[in-house]
């Protein structure tokens, strides 16, 4: 269905457990790169130095657990920082950066002495009047200092595969956002524009947290003159009351599962369910491979996002554990 040549990446945090969530869109990722003749890479967002928990072997072996393969080495962000330097360089030539070295609370201050509206969880917009009329400030120095990127008053549309055309107006909302941080290294924004530019990925699939950032990734690809990729990105999988699954939730998270003996079979199987390629039932990872029809696999997903996204009942867990029973009561929600 999907060109052959493409390339696409798997882009987990080694911050945490993973958890169904993470599984579902990493098998729909998986699926969608194996059934389409792309290149699947394998890449650990391993720069938040702060809340990396692990050197990435946890979140490694709980993929291969699920079966799932990548082509290549797993490509490590810590591994790659001259890119995403030389990538500084390139936007300071462009004259789109600058050093930021403002204060969360200075920031806080000056959005509301304009009135600015808030984000949410404390995070102000960045207001224009904190961008140095210096121009020698408009540099990057490669040093423990914040640096942002100019944004551009204008909207971006991004054109999601799975959740279709939204229309994002970055400057407005969050304004000139950080690019580089006080910790040395690039900001996830950055890394991330620079690791898919860079590495020719044509296909990002990913959560649908993630819709907004493509926006923000759009502006640092254009103006680092990379090719930008088609967007997939896939409903969030929530509990039973609606919200989202957070990495700690113990019982759902697959390290957890694992440990309690649940066999990856039943994961995959619940997942393949969840994107509409099967019904409920534990599955091989072969046996996914064959069943799933690519064809299928788009309008499928497409469904899954106008549903709402699957939710974890106590039966999704019990079926997990081998109740089979369980079965019966999730086939009364909609897709889980
Ligand atoms: N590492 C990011 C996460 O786990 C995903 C980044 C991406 O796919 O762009 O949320």
């Amino acid at each position: 269905m999907h060109a052959k040549g493409g390339i696409s990446r798997l882009a987990p945090s080694p911050t945490g457990a993973l958890h169904l969530g993470h599984a579902c869109t990493f098998v729909a990722n998986w699926l969608l790169a194996r059934k389409s003749g792309w290149r699947l890479l394998l890449r650990l967002d391993d720069l938040d130095a702060p809340r990396v928990q692990s050197s990435g072997h946890d979140v490694l072996d709980t993929l291969r657990w699920l079966g799932l393969d990548w082509d290549g080495e797993p490509i490590r962000q810590s591994a790659r920082l001259d890119r995403y330097r030389a990538a500084m360089h390139a936007l300071a030539q462009a004259g789109a950066v600058y050093e930021s070295p403002h204060t969360r609370s200075e920031v806080r201050e000056a959005a509301a002495a304009v009135g600015a509206p808030h984000e949410g969880e404390g995070h102000a917009r960045f207001p224009d009047a904190l961008r140095p009329s210096d121009r020698g400030a408009w540099r990057f120095v490669d040093a423990a200092v914040n640096h942002r990127v100019h944004t551009l008053d204008e909207g971006t549309t991004v054109h999601d595969q799975v959740m279709g055309s939204h229309d994002f107006h970055v400057h407005r909302d969050h304004g000139d956002f950080l690019v580089w941080t006080k910790a040395g290294v690039p900001s996830y924004q950055l890394a991330c524009a620079v690791d898919d530019g860079e590495l020719g990925v044509t296909d990002v699939v990913r959560g649908a947290d993630l819709l907004e950032s493509a926006a923000l990734q759009t502006r640092l690809l254009r103006t680092l003159r990379l090719p930008e990729p088609r967007w997939w990105h896939l409903p969030l999988v929530r509990n039973a009351q609606g919200d989202r699954l957070a990495k700690r939730d113990g019982a759902e998270g697959l390290a957890g599962l694992q440990r309690d003996g649940v066999p990856a079979d039943r994961v995959r199987g619940l997942v393949a369910w969840w994107i509409g390629m099967a019904p409920l039932a534990p599955i091989t990872r072969d046996a996914l491979l064959q069943r799933c029809d690519p064809d299928a696999l788009l309008p499928s997903l497409r469904a899954m996002h106008a549903s709402g996204g699957p939710r974890v009942h106590a039966a999704t867990l019990a079926w997990l554990h081998g109740d089979d029973a369980a079965a019966d009561t999730l086939a009364t929600h909609v897709r889980g």
